[in-house]
């Protein structure tokens, strides 16, 4: 939940929570694909239903996962008690991920992708969709809103990954491109960011996909931040 808190009172525009076990499987009654919480929905209802008490804000769910977060569109098309505010209604979800693979069922999302996807085509496809969200968000229309940026960042798309891989992910440039993208989404829509760690078991490459993925983010975001108070530097120790 501290993931989600405001950079004006924390200092910070970016946060990143190193997570095991992976939560986007997991829905309203049903555990699946090692997931008992669902980890991003816990940071979103958090910050839509309780910190914002406004309506002002707006939440972007970018999943990279391989496999499809059903538990996360399960969670976001629930039903809710009458009279109560819809927090949901103010999610968008974006999920690229290979089918058919597990959760096999239940890919509802239209971003199934074949196992063998070019990078590139992968890459633009989450281009496509960016605009779509940047639009959703519309910023000229509500100036004054604000949006928080989800990631679940699931790196079992790596090309080597015994439970799940994209034939050609097999470069750590192509992380750095997706963590680009993804840096310039949220330039676009003036949001703050948190990364949390879904699937990814190449352990020993795991850490090396993370720096990966920040270190393009970063290029794209750093020049800002670095104009800005809102990012805290950890001390050296
Ligand atoms: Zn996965």
């Amino acid at each position: 939940m501290a993931l989600t808190n405001d950079p004006a009172t924390t200092g910070l525009a970016a946060t990143f929570a190193l997570i095991r076990p992976p939560g986007h499987h997991a829905t309203t009654g049903l555990c699946g694909g090692y997931c008992y919480l669902n980890n991003v929905m816990i940071c979103a209802s958090h910050a839509l239903g309780q910190i914002d008490q406004t309506g002002r804000l707006k939440c972007v769910i970018i999943d990279i996962d391989f496999h499809h977060g059903n538990g996360v569109e399960e969670i976001l098309q629930r039903k809710t008690p009458s009279g109560k505010l819809n927090w949901r209604k103010r999610c968008q979800y974006i999920s690229l991920h290979a089918h058919p693979e597990y959760p096999y069922y239940t890919s509802h999302l239209d971003c199934g992708l074949r196992k063998d996807v070019e990078f590139w085509d992968y890459n633009k496809t989450l281009s496509v969709k960016f605009e779509l969200a940047t639009t959703w968000c519309n910023l000229e229309r509500w100036p004054e809103e604000e949006t928080l940026v989800l990631v679940s960042m699931g790196l079992d798309t790596l090309s080597s990954d015994p439970i799940g891989g994209f034939n050609s992910f097999t470069e750590m440039e192509h992380y750095e491109l997706l963590g680009e993208n993804i840096g310039d989404f949220v330039a676009q829509v003036n949001g703050r960011t948190a990364f949390l760690l879904e699937g990814g078991y190449v352990v020993e490459k795991l850490g090396e996909c993370v720096e990966a993925v920040f270190r393009g983010f970063m290029r794209r975001l750093g020049p800002l931040l670095s104009d800005t108070e809102n990012i805290r530097r950890t001390p050296k120790d």
